[in-house]
């Protein structure tokens, strides 16, 4: 295990994103959806770092299982908890990496008619991109490596740590 980046790193990283966010904005409140579950970390401190009204919900999908390897499937296991019709919608995601997963969910959303759907990704790594899409708000880009800690996990382990680090398998 090593520490790709700091706690500290993030922190700093993550109240950037809220003041951009913010800017971006206006006064109407901003739906944060969390993808359940690597995203929740994340999605709490983002949530404070944003100095405007938020509303928070998730939605869950299936994950990559026990593995480091996609099985390249995604199937909603929860869905929102109210419509969010007419709405500005952040999607808020651990890592886009394919780009497989947002591209269903937003496909999904776009059915309901929000106002608007943005995504904000506390990681990147888009040398892996299968599909053409892209987050609004990007935390760090990484390299092709698997990371964990800060929210992602491996077979469920390593969610509570503050870094993300990279699994050395
Ligand atoms: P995508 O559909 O973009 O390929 O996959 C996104 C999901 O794959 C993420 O939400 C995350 O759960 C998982 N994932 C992709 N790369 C990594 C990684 O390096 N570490 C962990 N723990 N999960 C990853």
């Amino acid at each position: 295990m090593r520490v790709l980046i700091p706690h500290e790193k993030i922190q700093a990283r993550i109240a950037e994103m809220g003041n951009e966010i913010a800017a971006d904005y206006g006064d109407a409140p901003i739906y944060l959806v969390g993808i359940l579950k690597g995203a929740c970390i994340f999605l709490s401190d983002l949530a404070r770092a944003i100095p405007k009204p938020v509303r928070i919900d998730f939605m869950g999908i299936s994950s990559y299982g026990k593995g480091t390897t996609s099985s390249g499937e995604v199937r909603l296991t929860k869905d929102l908890d109210v419509s969010l019709e007419g709405m500005d919608i952040l999607l808020v995601e651990d890592i886009v990496d394919t780009g497989v997963t947002l591209t269903y969910l937003t496909h999904v959303l776009d059915q309901r008619k929000p106002r608007s759907i943005q995504i904000a990704s506390l990681l990147d790594k888009p040398s892996r991109r299968l599909r053409p899409i892209e987050a609004r708000y990007v935390g760090f880009t990484i390299p092709d490596e698997f990371v964990v800690g800060f929210g992602l996990d491996y077979a469920e382990d390593y969610r509570n740590l503050k870094d993300i680090c990279v699994l050395e398998t």
